[in-house]
């Protein structure tokens, strides 16, 4: 164990916009439930899923130092549906500890291949470039907060490594 100065990247928060897709860095201390997007100046939680495609996705997933999860849903899908307002209800609850998002799996099927969806609804929970998690099956509301807690456990699991245990990013193997 070594216990390094706090990584400086980690003094705030990136934050993409549910709008714009600007990427606005919030002070650690700053509620970011009130805070608005330095560009388009519209607020940067909204308690709401946001529509995200492939031209949005890099913004949220790759610049983003927030944990997402995405709802792979279709129209013609019914659980999809009976599921939409669970997940909706259950944004405003995580807010402003993960970025709900919602992929239309008709409209983007170039993003349902890179995940290689093959059955919805599909839930995938991604921090930092990696699927924390992922379930496939429409869940009940009970069901999908115990999942999500569960995920966002995890993320926090790694971000305490990050800033405590060592100065070097996760991925650099360790010295023995
Ligand atoms: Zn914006």
């Amino acid at each position: 164990m070594t216990h390094p100065m706090p990584h400086p990247d980690r003094a705030g928060r990136a934050i993409a916009c549910p709008a714009c897709d600007a990427v606005t860095t919030l002070a650690a201390a700053e509620d970011a439930k009130a805070a608005r997007c330095a560009a388009c100046g519209g607020p940067l939680f909204t308690g709401r899923p946001m529509a995200l495609t492939a031209a949005r996705f890099n913004a949220h997933t790759g610049q983003s130092d927030l944990p997402l999860v995405i709802d792979f849903w279709a129209d013609w899908c019914g659980p999809c549906k009976s599921m939409a307002p669970v997940f909706e209800a259950l944004a405003a609850e995580f807010e402003p500890h993960v970025r709900f998002a919602k992929v239309d799996t008709d409209a983007e099927r170039e993003l349902a291949e890179y995940f290689r969806i093959s059955t919805i609804p599909t839930l995938s929970f991604i921090h930092e470039h990696r699927e924390v998690a992922r379930v496939a099956g429409a869940m009940f509301a009970g069901d999908l907060r115990r999942w999500l807690y569960d995920a966002l456990s995890q993320t926090e699991g790694t971000a305490r490594d990050t800033e405590e245990d060592t100065a070097s990013p996760a991925h650099e193997p360790e010295t023995p």
